[in-house]
């Protein structure tokens, strides 16, 4: 028994755990179904790309998505102590002050809003130069911003923006996003920094604090409307434990699903999959979002490009659709160089060393799928359906990402690199083809977000729409119980600009700061 029982030592709940346990007075446990690192490669930067399917990942996959040629898209899922941050590419970007007022909006709460989430984005972050207004310095996350490091293809590739008249911004977590930067990393002396090394690990020695490795959380024990415990595996034995207040940090994925088949969601989904439904919960699994990255537009180089020295993707250039100078408001595309070949299954891998890429996705993306619990157990794959370039805005905005991808990519800037452009290649023009082609080139960025949002009323509509109800309140309680949180991903009512850890962790920070 805890007074506190977190679900989860990915990412949020490494936060969580930490801070909870400054309180010595607070028993916390954690619950994790992996077990801490042991694969060297975690830590070596270059190495990301080659992680997922190894055995510390859930590796979920997709349904077959109309929007993409019919594809099944894997989604790596760290199972192991850190969660998905010893998986991910390391790219810490919190996206624009405008993408957090439709959370406030939903919420009725400040806390949700760019300003309510800065003291906890400083506060999670040790800025490798240095405290300022927005920047934190002596947090517990390295965010390190390269610069001698920089591939030379990286260099030019931003010099291309510069020249098509992009803003040329140190950093993209100081204020504007619109513009070229070097990528900001999670990276200390050139190994990763997991949200467990900067955040769990530092606190396991304090007494207060237990980490169980290898627990399989199967449901929760539920008892009328307070959520009282969870039932667990470890090591194929069952157990059972019990706490005041529970937090459910299993992600994106598990969150919805650990719900699902403890009798939470949408009764005809429960029905299907052989659960009794004790509440239903039509917005559990509803809202699923991610964004996608075309892969890619890649260019033969003249001369050899030298391997990365950084994570391969070292600088991101965030634009508006409309004019790609203008250096206010939210982005809608953003273009990133990587000093690789970077292909999806579908297309032909140029040798390593031999070419380089210009990623293209849209920061804000309008298709929005669902999460279908399938079977009682905790093995069954669940259906996973983001209804991936569903929607016209979708569609125009990736042509016109990869429009954009391809002008800078022909930029003189860049003459001194390019040989030639091998994917898409040039024959590929009219609207046609260019959706063929992103419907083939097209891999998700790795973040699934949304499955149990954010909202002031539980069945109602609010300012997001009735189609989504939410699932959480203002303070992530579960709408309609008491005794348990939702603090991960699956709360993020609508995809931030850049890719989402910083924020998730920055609504961990502000969740435990409230309390
Ligand atoms: P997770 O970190 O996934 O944590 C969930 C934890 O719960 C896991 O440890 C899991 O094992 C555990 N768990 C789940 N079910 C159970 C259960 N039943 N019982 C017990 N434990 C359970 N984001 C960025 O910002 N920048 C990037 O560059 C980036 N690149 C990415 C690249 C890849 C390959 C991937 C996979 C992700 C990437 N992301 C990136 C996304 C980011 O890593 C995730 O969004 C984030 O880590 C999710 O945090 P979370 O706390 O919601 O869940």
């Amino acid at each position: 028994s805890f007074d506190i029982l977190i679900i989860g030592a990915g990412s949020a709940g490494c936060v969580l755990a930490a801070r909870f346990s400054e309180n010595p007075a607070i028993r916390v446990g954690v619950l994790e179904a992996g077990e801490h690192p042991s694969d060297p490669d975690i830590a070596i930067p270059q190495k990301w790309p080659s992680l997922p399917d190894r055995p510390y990942d859930w590796a979920y996959r997709t349904i077959p998505q109309p929007g993409t040629a019919n594809r099944v898209h894997p989604w790596p899922r760290g199972r192991i102590v850190g969660g998905s941050s010893c998986l991910h590419a390391m790219a810490h970007v919190r996206g624009h002050a405008d993408d957090f007022a439709p959370w406030a909006l939903a919420t009725g709460d400040a806390r949700w809003s760019y300003a309510g989430l800065l003291p906890g984005f400083r506060r999670s972050e040790a800025f490798s130069r240095g405290a300022d207004a927005h920047h934190g310095g002596d947090g517990p996350l390295t965010v390190y911003l390269p610069d001698d490091e920089l591939s030379p293809v990286v260099r030019a590739y931003m010099a291309a923006g510069v020249a098509r008249g992009v803003p040329l911004i140190g950093d993209h977590n100081a204020g504007p996003l619109n513009g070229v930067a070097a990528n900001s990393l999670t990276i200390r002396d050139g190994k990763r920094v997991s949200a467990a090394d900067a955040y769990l690990l530092p606190a396991l020695e304090r007494p207060n604090l237990t980490l169980i490795t290898g627990a399989r959380v199967h449901r929760l024990v539920v008892a009328g409307s307070r959520i009282t415990g969870v039932e667990a595996e470890i090591a194929g034995a069952p157990a059972t434990f019990s706490a005041g207040m529970i937090c459910l940090c299993a992600g994106a994925i598990a969150s919805p699903l650990l719900l699902m088949r403890s009798g939470i969601g949408p009764a005809s989904d429960l029905k299907a999959a052989g659960i009794a439904c004790i509440a239903d919960r039509p917005g559990l699994g509803g809202n699923l979002h991610d964004h996608l990255l075309t892969a890619g537009n890649v260019y033969r180089a003249r001369r050899p490009v030298p391997p990365s020295r950084l994570q391969h993707s070292e600088s991101l250039m965030y634009l508006n659709a409309a004019d790609p100078t203008r250096p206010d408001g939210r982005p809608d595309v953003v273009l990133g160089c990587v000093a690789a070949p970077s292909v999806s299954e579908c297309l032909a891998p140029p040798a390593y060393g031999t070419a380089y890429t210009l990623l293209s996705g849209v920061t804000h993306p309008t298709s929005r799928g669902r999460l279908t619990v399938t079977g009682p157990d905790l093995d069954d794959a669940p259906r996973i359906d983001p209804a991936y370039l569903s929607t016209d805005h979708d569609r125009a905005m990736a042509r016109r990402a990869l429009q954009l991808a391809r002008e800078i990519g022909h930029s003189p800037a860049l003459d001194e690199w390019r040989a030639e452009e091998i994917h898409p290649g040039l024959d590929v023009r009219s609207e046609t083809e260019i959706d063929a082609f992103l419907a083939r080139a097209v891999i998700t960025h790795h973040h699934p977000v949304g499955t149990c949002r954010m909202g002031a009323e539980a069945m109602g509509a609010d300012s997001l729409g009735a189609d989504s109800p939410s699932v959480v309140d203002p303070d992530l309680k579960l709408h309609g119980f008491e005794g348990l949180h939702v603090v991960d991903a699956s709360v993020i009512p609508t995809i931030p600009s850049g890719p989402v850890h910083a924020a998730i962790l920055a609504i961990a920070e502000t969740f435990a700061a409230g309390r």
